[in-house]
């Protein structure tokens, strides 16, 4: 049994290779096959991006994928920088609250995860503390012949405003689960993928994997 893990971020690859781990199904990447595919993530919410990447990949490779599409709400903000957490930063990046603003191509602005985390920073500057937050993800499973199936997966906490921890990727060092005293960034590895959105969307997907591989 074969699953194709369906996202070109490094970062993520490892995290779901961790999570499926302990399945007995081969875990295959794009790399593996030789397959560079960019998708537009132009879809108006969580689901319909992880869905096109899912079937997308499915359909290049005649194998059942799963895919992530995940982001960073921060309440005071009204969600933002939300579906557009990978394309945030000062203009003339899309407005900050702008949703659903159509096909704004990823990285636009050539800004790094650290200049994204500044701009949240400045913008969150003059908001009365905490800055509730949650990342979200949700998972689509995609079978070969056009099936498609979704789990969700939320991570409470807050943002901070100094950077803390050198693990992870994107908003991670200024990320503060509740419950506990370090950010994404300062937690082990391991741990962070136990926690995460990501993880919670894949155990949520268990039983659609199971269905879909036969198990
Ligand atoms: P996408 O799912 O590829 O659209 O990317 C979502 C964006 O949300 C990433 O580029 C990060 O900026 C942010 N993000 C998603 N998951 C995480 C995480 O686990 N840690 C930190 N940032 C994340």
């Amino acid at each position: 049994m074969k699953l194709l893990l369906a996202t070109n971020n490094k970062a993520k690859l490892r995290e779901l290779q961790f999570i499926l781990a302990d399945l007995p199904i081969e875990l295959l990447t794009p790399a593996d096959l030789g397959l560079t595919l960019e998708v537009d993530e132009d879809g108006s919410t969580y689901a319909e991006n992880a869905a096109k990447k899912a079937l997308a990949f499915a359909k290049a490779s005649g194998l059942t994928c799963l895919a992530d599409d995940s982001g960073l709400e921060v309440d005071v903000l009204n969600g933002a920088p939300g579906l557009y957490s990978a394309r945030y930063g000062p203009p003339p990046s899309p407005p900050i609250f702008e949703k659903n603003g159509g096909s704004v191509p990823k990285g636009r602005g050539g800004f790094t995860d650290a200049d994204r985390r500044q701009y949240l920073l400045q913008n969150l500057a003059n908001q009365p503390r905490p800055w509730t937050a949650r990342f979200r993800a949700t998972v689509a499973v995609a079978g070969p012949e056009g099936g498609v199936d979704w789990a969700e997966g939320i991570c409470e906490g807050q943002i901070i405003p100094e950077e803390r921890g050198t693990g992870g990727f994107g908003y991670d060092p200024i990320f503060l689960l509740d419950g506990l005293t370090q950010t994404m960034a300062e937690l082990p590895e391991e741990i962070k993928n136990r926690l995460s959105h990501r993880a919670r969307a894949v155990q949520a997907a268990r039983p659609i994997l199971m269905k879909l591989l036969g198990g």
